[in-house]
C-alpha cells in the first residue's frame, strides 16, 4: 500500500458559536491542527499528535474543555477526556475529574499505565496524583464566560445546558495508525456525576487502524445512546470517511441527536460532518495549507 499523507482534524465543538466569536474558534482549531502534525512530522506518533492538539485547546480558555470548561449545577468543574490509539487498541479515560489542567494527558497517562480504561472523580484524581500531575487551583480554571453560562442556565434564560465548545482531534501517520481524543467540561449546569459521551470508549471516541478514527461532540445523552464514535469508524472498514461520517449521522438522527463528528479513515481521508449551527474545525496535512472553517 502506498503511504499516507499524514493528516490531523480537529474540532472546537458542535453548538452555536456567536458570529464574532468565530474566527477566533476557528484560529485556535488551526493553530492545534498544525501542533499535531507536526508532532507526527517529527516521528511522534498519531495518539501523541492527537493528545498535543487537544491539550493546546484545553489550555485555550475559549472552548469548553480544561480551562474555561463548564460548570456544574453546583459550580464546580468535572472534567471528562479520552483517548484511544488505533494501532494497540488500547485507551485510556478519566470522567467528573476536578480541577486538573490537562485532562486528556491525564487520560493518555491511564492509557500508557494499562490497568484499567476509565477512572472516575476522586479515584481519578488520586490516580493522576500518582502520576505526578498537580491538581490546580479552580479559581485559576474557572473562566467568567463558563460562570455566566451557568448562571443564564439557573435563571432559566438557556433553552438548554449545552455550551458547545468541546474538542477533539483524529489523527492517521503515514503507515496508516490512527488515533483520536476529546475533552470537556461537558453541559452547563449538568447535575453532579453526570458523565457524557466523551469519555466513553465508542461513544465519543474511538479508533482502529483496521478501520478508522473519530471524534463526536453534541449532547452525549444522544451520542451515548447512539455509540456514535464506533458506529462512524465501523463504517470506515467499508466505505471512505466522508460517506462512513455521513452514514454515522444518518444513524445519529434516529436517536434526535444534535452535534457533529471528526472522522479519519486508514487510508488518511477525513470528514467533518455536524447538524448544529457551528462545529469549527481544522484540518492540517503534510505539503498542504492547514484548511478551516465554523
Ligand atoms: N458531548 C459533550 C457532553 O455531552 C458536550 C459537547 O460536545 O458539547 O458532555
Amino acid at each position: 500500500m502506498n503511504p499516507v499523507v499524514p493528516v490531523v482534524v480537529v474540532h472546537g465543538g458542535a453548538g452555536d458559536v456567536p458570529l464574532e466569536r468565530r474566527p477566533a474558534h476557528v484560529a485556535g482549531c488551526r493553530t492545534a491542527a498544525a501542533a499535531g502534525l507536526e508532532i507526527l512530522v517529527g516521528g511522534g506518533s498519531s495518539l501523541e499528535a492527537c493528545v498535543r492538539a487537544v491539550e493546546i485547546m484545553e489550555d485555550d480558555a475559549q472552548y469548553n474543555a480544561g480551562t474555561g470548561g463548564s460548570l456544574t449545577e453546583m459550580g464546580t468543574l468535572e472534567l471528562d477526556a479520552g483517548v484511544m490509539d488505533g494501532a494497540t487498541l488500547a485507551a485510556g479515560a478519566v470522567c467528573a475529574l476536578p480541577a486538573f489542567e490537562n485532562p486528556i494527558r491525564i487520560a493518555h497517562a491511564v492509557l500508557i499505565d494499562g490497568r484499567h480504561v476509565l477512572y472516575a472523580a476522586e479515584g481519578a484524581a488520586a490516580f493522576a496524583e500518582r502520576a505526578g500531575f498537580v491538581r490546580a487551583d479552580p479559581a485559576e480554571m474557572i473562566t467568567e464566560r463558563a460562570r455566566h453560562q451557568l448562571d443564564k442556565r439557573l435563571a432559566g434564560r438557556a433553552g438548554e445546558g449545552w455550551a458547545g465548545g468541546t474538542v477533539g482531534a483524529v489523527a492517521c501517520d503515514e503507515r496508516g495508525h490512527v488515533a483520536a481524543a476529546t475533552s470537556t467540561g461537558g453541559t452547563v449546569g449538568k447535575a453532579s456525576g453526570r458523565v457524557g459521551d466523551t469519555p466513553i470508549l465508542g461513544a465519543g471516541t474511538y479508533a482502529d487502524d483496521a478501520a478508522g478514527a473519530c471524534s463526536a461532540t453534541g449532547i452525549g445523552e444522544t451520542i451515548m445512546r447512539a455509540c456514535l464514535a464506533h458506529t462512524a469508524v465501523e463504517l470506515c472498514r467499508a466505505l471512505p470517511a466522508p460517506e462512513a461520517a455521513a452514514r454515522a449521522m444518518e444513524h445519529f438522527r434516529r436517536f434526535d441527536g444534535r452535534g457533529g463528528l471528526i472522522v479519519v479513515d486508514r487510508r488518511g481521508r477525513v470528514a467533518h460532518l455536524f447538524n448544529t449551527d457551528t462545529m469549527s474545525h481544522a484540518v492540517a496535512r503534510v505539503g498542504e495549507p492547514v484548511t478551516s472553517g465554523p
